[in-house]
Protein backbone atom coordinates (compact mmCIF):
# COMPACT_ATOMS: atom_id res chain seq x y z
CA UNK A 1 0.00 0.00 0.00
CA UNK A 2 0.96 3.62 -0.63
CA UNK A 3 1.86 5.91 2.46
CA UNK A 4 2.94 9.57 3.06
CA UNK A 5 6.18 9.09 5.30
CA UNK A 6 7.83 11.24 7.82
CA UNK A 7 12.01 9.74 8.10
CA UNK A 8 12.79 12.71 10.01
CA UNK A 9 11.22 16.01 11.18
CA UNK A 10 12.03 19.53 8.99
CA UNK A 11 9.85 21.86 6.86
CA UNK A 12 6.70 20.87 4.92
CA UNK A 13 8.19 23.39 2.16
CA UNK A 14 11.09 20.63 1.60
CA UNK A 15 8.36 18.21 0.97
CA UNK A 16 9.32 16.27 4.01
CA UNK A 17 6.61 13.57 3.26
CA UNK A 18 7.76 10.38 0.84
CA UNK A 19 5.13 9.08 -0.98
CA UNK A 20 6.38 5.70 -0.92
CA UNK A 21 5.50 1.29 -0.65
CA UNK A 22 4.85 0.35 2.76
CA UNK A 23 4.36 -3.67 3.89
CA UNK A 24 1.54 -3.82 6.01
CA UNK A 25 1.02 -6.46 8.57
CA UNK A 26 -2.17 -8.97 9.25
CA UNK A 27 -4.09 -8.01 12.15
CA UNK A 28 -3.59 -9.83 15.37
CA UNK A 29 -5.80 -10.12 18.70
CA UNK A 30 -7.74 -6.78 19.19
CA UNK A 31 -6.56 -5.18 15.66
CA UNK A 32 -8.43 -4.67 12.75
CA UNK A 33 -6.68 -3.65 9.19
CA UNK A 34 -8.58 -0.32 7.55
CA UNK A 35 -9.05 0.14 3.77
CA UNK A 36 -8.58 4.05 4.41
CA UNK A 37 -11.17 6.25 2.94
CA UNK A 38 -10.03 9.66 4.39
CA UNK A 39 -7.64 11.47 6.59
CA UNK A 40 -8.14 14.96 7.86
CA UNK A 41 -4.99 16.87 7.76
CA UNK A 42 -4.72 18.91 11.38
CA UNK A 43 -2.55 21.79 12.90
CA UNK A 44 -0.68 19.39 15.45
CA UNK A 45 0.76 16.82 12.56
CA UNK A 46 2.18 20.08 10.97
CA UNK A 47 3.95 20.87 14.69
CA UNK A 48 5.25 17.31 14.88
CA UNK A 49 6.22 16.93 11.40
CA UNK A 50 8.27 20.21 11.57
CA UNK A 51 10.05 18.90 15.33
CA UNK A 52 8.30 21.72 17.16
CA UNK A 53 7.17 18.67 19.46
CA UNK A 54 10.97 17.10 19.72
CA UNK A 55 10.55 17.95 23.23
CA UNK A 56 7.29 16.12 23.96
CA UNK A 57 9.17 13.10 23.27
CA UNK A 58 6.79 13.29 19.39
CA UNK A 59 7.26 11.51 17.10
CA UNK A 60 7.24 9.12 19.32
CA UNK A 61 9.03 6.97 16.76
CA UNK A 62 10.75 6.95 12.82
CA UNK A 63 9.69 6.59 10.31
CA UNK A 64 6.11 7.18 10.80
CA UNK A 65 3.12 7.97 8.97
CA UNK A 66 1.35 10.97 10.65
CA UNK A 67 -2.67 11.08 10.57
CA UNK A 68 -4.93 10.77 13.29
CA UNK A 69 -8.63 11.93 12.33
CA UNK A 70 -9.75 8.64 10.24
CA UNK A 71 -12.32 7.01 8.35
CA UNK A 72 -11.84 3.24 6.99
CA UNK A 73 -13.86 0.50 5.93
CA UNK A 74 -12.34 -2.87 7.94
CA UNK A 75 -10.78 -5.00 5.83
CA UNK A 76 -9.72 -7.92 8.00
CA UNK A 77 -9.93 -8.59 11.53
CA UNK A 78 -7.90 -10.22 14.48
CA UNK A 79 -8.82 -13.12 16.30
CA UNK A 80 -10.37 -11.18 19.55
CA UNK A 81 -11.98 -8.44 17.83
CA UNK A 82 -16.06 -8.27 18.29
CA UNK A 83 -18.79 -6.40 17.74
CA UNK A 84 -17.30 -5.04 14.44
CA UNK A 85 -16.98 -7.11 11.07
CA UNK A 86 -15.55 -6.89 7.65
CA UNK A 87 -16.78 -3.99 5.80
CA UNK A 88 -18.25 -1.78 8.95
CA UNK A 89 -16.96 1.49 8.58
CA UNK A 90 -15.15 2.90 11.35
CA UNK A 91 -13.07 5.90 12.48
CA UNK A 92 -10.00 6.56 14.28
CA UNK A 93 -9.23 9.20 16.53
CA UNK A 94 -5.63 10.73 17.97
CA UNK A 95 -5.99 8.19 21.17
CA UNK A 96 -5.18 5.06 19.56
CA UNK A 97 -5.44 2.98 22.52
CA UNK A 98 -5.31 3.09 26.42
CA UNK A 99 -4.78 1.25 28.88
CA UNK A 100 -8.62 0.41 30.30
CA UNK A 101 -7.30 -0.11 34.08
CA UNK A 102 -5.95 2.83 34.94
CA UNK A 103 -8.42 5.91 36.87
CA UNK A 104 -8.37 7.85 33.83
CA UNK A 105 -9.66 5.11 31.83
CA UNK A 106 -12.12 3.43 34.24
CA UNK A 107 -14.05 7.33 34.34
CA UNK A 108 -14.39 7.69 30.73
CA UNK A 109 -11.60 9.89 30.36
CA UNK A 110 -9.16 7.33 28.46
CA UNK A 111 -7.43 10.20 27.16
CA UNK A 112 -5.68 11.00 29.90
CA UNK A 113 -4.37 7.74 30.11
CA UNK A 114 -0.90 8.25 31.24
CA UNK A 115 0.10 4.37 29.49
CA UNK A 116 -2.04 6.07 26.00
CA UNK A 117 -0.71 5.22 22.28
CA UNK A 118 -1.28 7.95 19.87
CA UNK A 119 -2.20 7.73 16.59
CA UNK A 120 0.36 9.10 14.23
CA UNK A 121 2.72 10.32 16.65
CA UNK A 122 3.56 7.08 18.63
CA UNK A 123 2.42 4.49 16.22
CA UNK A 124 1.40 4.57 12.21
CA UNK A 125 -1.55 6.61 11.35
CA UNK A 126 -3.93 7.67 8.18
CA UNK A 127 -1.87 9.41 5.81
CA UNK A 128 -1.79 5.89 4.17
CA UNK A 129 -4.45 3.42 1.84
CA UNK A 130 -4.42 1.30 4.83
CA UNK A 131 -3.91 1.00 8.54
CA UNK A 132 -4.03 -1.17 11.55
CA UNK A 133 -6.41 0.13 14.87
CA UNK A 134 -7.29 -1.02 17.83
CA UNK A 135 -10.95 -2.40 17.07
CA UNK A 136 -11.87 -1.88 21.26
CA UNK A 137 -10.77 2.26 20.49
CA UNK A 138 -12.78 2.65 17.09
CA UNK A 139 -16.42 4.06 16.58
CA UNK A 140 -18.79 2.84 14.14
CA UNK A 141 -19.79 5.74 11.36
CA UNK A 142 -23.62 5.92 11.04
CA UNK A 143 -24.21 5.33 7.42
CA UNK A 144 -25.35 9.16 6.74
CA UNK A 145 -21.85 10.62 7.45
CA UNK A 146 -20.15 12.00 4.47
CA UNK A 147 -17.35 9.44 4.40
CA UNK A 148 -14.69 11.80 3.15
CA UNK A 149 -15.50 15.06 4.06
CA UNK A 150 -16.41 14.56 7.33
CA UNK A 151 -13.36 12.36 8.53
CA UNK A 152 -12.06 15.48 10.77
CA UNK A 153 -15.19 14.56 13.20
CA UNK A 154 -12.65 12.60 14.64
CA UNK A 155 -10.23 14.70 16.07
CA UNK A 156 -11.71 18.79 15.44
CA UNK A 157 -14.99 17.25 15.95
CA UNK A 158 -14.32 15.30 19.05
CA UNK A 159 -12.09 18.37 20.69
CA UNK A 160 -14.69 21.17 19.79
CA UNK A 161 -17.33 19.28 21.30
CA UNK A 162 -15.33 18.74 24.74
CA UNK A 163 -14.17 22.30 24.87
CA UNK A 164 -17.79 23.36 24.52
CA UNK A 165 -19.53 21.01 27.27
CA UNK A 166 -16.56 22.51 29.23
CA UNK A 167 -17.10 26.66 29.01
CA UNK A 168 -20.46 26.17 30.85
CA UNK A 169 -22.54 27.56 28.18
CA UNK A 170 -26.18 28.62 28.69
CA UNK A 171 -28.91 30.69 26.62
CA UNK A 172 -28.05 34.15 28.20
CA UNK A 173 -24.39 33.75 28.23
CA UNK A 174 -21.83 35.30 25.55
CA UNK A 175 -19.34 32.99 24.44
CA UNK A 176 -15.97 33.84 22.00
CA UNK A 177 -14.16 31.82 20.32
CA UNK A 178 -10.62 32.55 19.58
CA UNK A 179 -9.11 30.73 16.33
CA UNK A 180 -11.60 30.22 13.50
CA UNK A 181 -9.47 27.13 12.10
CA UNK A 182 -10.68 23.64 11.94
CA UNK A 183 -11.20 23.27 15.24
CA UNK A 184 -12.89 26.54 15.72
CA UNK A 185 -15.50 26.34 12.93
CA UNK A 186 -16.80 23.62 14.96
CA UNK A 187 -16.78 25.24 18.40
CA UNK A 188 -18.91 27.76 17.20
CA UNK A 189 -21.48 25.36 15.88
CA UNK A 190 -21.40 23.05 18.58
CA UNK A 191 -21.78 26.51 21.02
CA UNK A 192 -25.00 27.62 19.16
CA UNK A 193 -26.55 24.41 19.90
CA UNK A 194 -26.99 25.61 23.48
CA UNK A 195 -28.48 28.84 22.78
CA UNK A 196 -25.59 30.97 23.85
CA UNK A 197 -24.45 34.02 21.85
CA UNK A 198 -21.59 33.40 19.68
CA UNK A 199 -18.85 35.37 19.25
CA UNK A 200 -16.01 34.52 16.57
CA UNK A 201 -12.70 36.24 17.35
CA UNK A 202 -10.18 35.84 14.79
CA UNK A 203 -7.31 38.11 12.97
CA UNK A 204 -8.46 36.98 9.51
CA UNK A 205 -10.97 38.47 7.39
CA UNK A 206 -11.34 35.27 5.63
CA UNK A 207 -12.33 33.48 8.44
CA UNK A 208 -15.14 36.21 9.07
CA UNK A 209 -17.40 34.88 6.53
CA UNK A 210 -16.72 31.36 6.96
CA UNK A 211 -17.80 32.12 11.33
CA UNK A 212 -21.06 34.04 9.96
CA UNK A 213 -21.34 30.80 7.73
CA UNK A 214 -20.87 28.87 10.64
CA UNK A 215 -24.03 30.27 12.90
CA UNK A 216 -21.23 32.91 14.83
CA UNK A 217 -23.67 35.82 15.69
CA UNK A 218 -20.96 38.05 16.14
CA UNK A 219 -17.15 38.42 14.70
CA UNK A 220 -14.57 40.58 16.35
CA UNK A 221 -11.85 41.13 13.90
CA UNK A 222 -8.33 41.32 16.15
CA UNK A 223 -5.33 43.09 14.84
CA UNK A 224 -2.43 40.85 14.11
CA UNK A 225 -1.26 41.25 17.74
CA UNK A 226 -4.87 41.30 19.24
CA UNK A 227 -3.77 44.67 20.83
CA UNK A 228 -7.46 46.05 20.33
CA UNK A 229 -8.90 43.85 22.76
CA UNK A 230 -8.90 46.10 25.02
CA UNK A 231 -11.91 47.69 23.44
CA UNK A 232 -13.93 44.07 24.40
CA UNK A 233 -12.43 44.05 28.29
CA UNK A 234 -14.47 41.79 30.27
CA UNK A 235 -17.36 41.48 27.86
CA UNK A 236 -17.57 37.48 27.78
CA UNK A 237 -18.73 35.42 29.92
CA UNK A 238 -16.61 32.31 28.64
CA UNK A 239 -14.11 31.77 26.26
CA UNK A 240 -12.92 29.26 24.58
CA UNK A 241 -9.33 29.47 22.79
CA UNK A 242 -7.81 27.58 19.56
CA UNK A 243 -5.36 30.12 18.33
CA UNK A 244 -1.83 29.20 19.53
CA UNK A 245 0.28 31.90 19.99
CA UNK A 246 1.05 33.94 23.30
CA UNK A 247 -0.01 37.33 22.14
CA UNK A 248 -3.17 36.10 21.70
CA UNK A 249 -4.16 33.98 24.62
CA UNK A 250 -2.92 36.69 26.81
CA UNK A 251 -5.34 38.99 25.31
CA UNK A 252 -8.13 36.70 25.15
CA UNK A 253 -7.82 36.52 29.15
CA UNK A 254 -8.49 40.19 29.48
CA UNK A 255 -11.70 39.86 27.46
CA UNK A 256 -13.51 37.46 30.22
CA UNK A 257 -15.63 38.61 33.30
CA UNK A 258 -14.59 38.24 36.46
CA UNK A 259 -14.59 34.71 37.48
CA UNK A 260 -15.91 33.85 34.11
CA UNK A 261 -14.58 30.95 32.41
CA UNK A 262 -11.06 30.21 29.69
CA UNK A 263 -11.30 26.97 27.99
CA UNK A 264 -7.61 26.67 26.61
CA UNK A 265 -7.01 24.38 23.61
CA UNK A 266 -3.37 24.93 22.13
CA UNK A 267 -0.14 25.66 24.08
CA UNK A 268 0.87 29.21 24.95
CA UNK A 269 2.16 31.19 27.74
CA UNK A 270 -0.77 32.68 30.22
CA UNK A 271 -0.27 35.69 32.50
CA UNK A 272 -2.63 34.26 34.94
CA UNK A 273 -4.34 36.98 37.52
CA UNK A 274 -5.36 35.51 40.10
CA UNK A 275 -7.57 38.93 40.99
CA UNK A 276 -10.19 38.40 38.32
CA UNK A 277 -10.75 34.92 39.21
CA UNK A 278 -11.43 33.39 36.05
CA UNK A 279 -11.71 29.66 35.85
CA UNK A 280 -9.07 28.34 33.63
CA UNK A 281 -9.64 24.81 32.34
CA UNK A 282 -7.74 22.64 29.56
CA UNK A 283 -8.97 20.95 27.23
CA UNK A 284 -7.29 17.89 25.14
CA UNK A 285 -9.69 15.61 23.41
CA UNK A 286 -12.04 12.77 24.95
CA UNK A 287 -12.89 9.58 25.14
CA UNK A 288 -15.26 7.21 22.76
CA UNK A 289 -18.19 8.24 24.71
CA UNK A 290 -17.76 11.84 23.53
CA UNK A 291 -16.82 10.56 20.03
CA UNK A 292 -20.51 8.30 20.07
CA UNK A 293 -21.60 11.63 20.79
CA UNK A 294 -20.13 13.83 17.95
CA UNK A 295 -21.22 10.79 15.41
CA UNK A 296 -24.55 11.18 17.05
CA UNK A 297 -24.95 15.31 16.40
CA UNK A 298 -23.50 15.33 12.67
CA UNK A 299 -25.87 12.81 11.83
CA UNK A 300 -28.61 14.70 12.65
CA UNK A 301 -27.20 17.11 10.85
CA UNK A 302 -26.68 19.50 13.49
CA UNK A 303 -23.03 20.44 12.53
CA UNK A 304 -20.97 20.77 9.05
CA UNK A 305 -17.42 20.57 7.97
CA UNK A 306 -16.33 22.68 5.94
CA UNK A 307 -13.72 20.42 4.03
CA UNK A 308 -11.00 20.40 1.27
CA UNK A 309 -9.79 17.29 -0.42
CA UNK A 310 -6.21 16.84 -1.99
CA UNK A 311 -4.73 13.71 -3.23
CA UNK A 312 -2.91 11.37 -0.74
CA UNK A 313 0.33 11.95 -2.31
CA UNK A 314 0.02 15.69 -1.69
CA UNK A 315 -0.22 15.67 2.05
CA UNK A 316 2.95 18.11 1.67
CA UNK A 317 0.90 20.63 -0.22
CA UNK A 318 -2.22 20.71 2.17
CA UNK A 319 0.01 21.07 4.76
CA UNK A 320 2.09 23.99 2.85
CA UNK A 321 -1.62 25.38 2.80
CA UNK A 322 -2.30 25.00 6.24
CA UNK A 323 0.88 26.61 7.64
CA UNK A 324 0.33 29.59 5.00
CA UNK A 325 -3.64 29.72 6.24
CA UNK A 326 -4.99 29.06 3.09
CA UNK A 327 -7.85 26.25 3.96
CA UNK A 328 -10.88 27.11 5.00
CA UNK A 329 -12.10 25.10 7.86
CA UNK A 330 -10.25 21.37 7.25
CA UNK A 331 -7.76 19.74 4.90
CA UNK A 332 -8.62 16.15 4.12
CA UNK A 333 -7.09 13.40 2.02
CA UNK A 334 -8.70 11.28 0.08
CA UNK A 335 -6.78 8.18 0.46
CA UNK A 336 -8.87 5.22 -2.15
ZN1 LIG B 1 -5.89 16.64 15.19
ZN1 LIG C 1 -5.36 4.07 31.42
Amino acid sequence: MKAMVLNDTGKVEDNILKYKDVEIREPGGYEILLDNISCGVCHSNLHMIEGDWISHGLPGKKPIIPGHEIIGRVHSLGELVEGIKKGDVVGVQPLFQACGKCDYCTTGREYLCPYGKWTGETVDGGYSQQMIADSRYVNKVPSNIDYIKDSPLFCPGITAYCATEKAELAPDKTVYVVGIGGVGHLVLQFAKLYGSRVVAVSTSKAHEELAYKMGADDVLLMDRDFSNADKYRKTADSLILFAPYDKAIMNSMKMIKDSGVMVQGVFGKIDYDFTTEIRLKGTKIGGRHDMDQVLKIASQNRIKIESKEYRLEDANLALQDLKQGKINGRAVLKLN
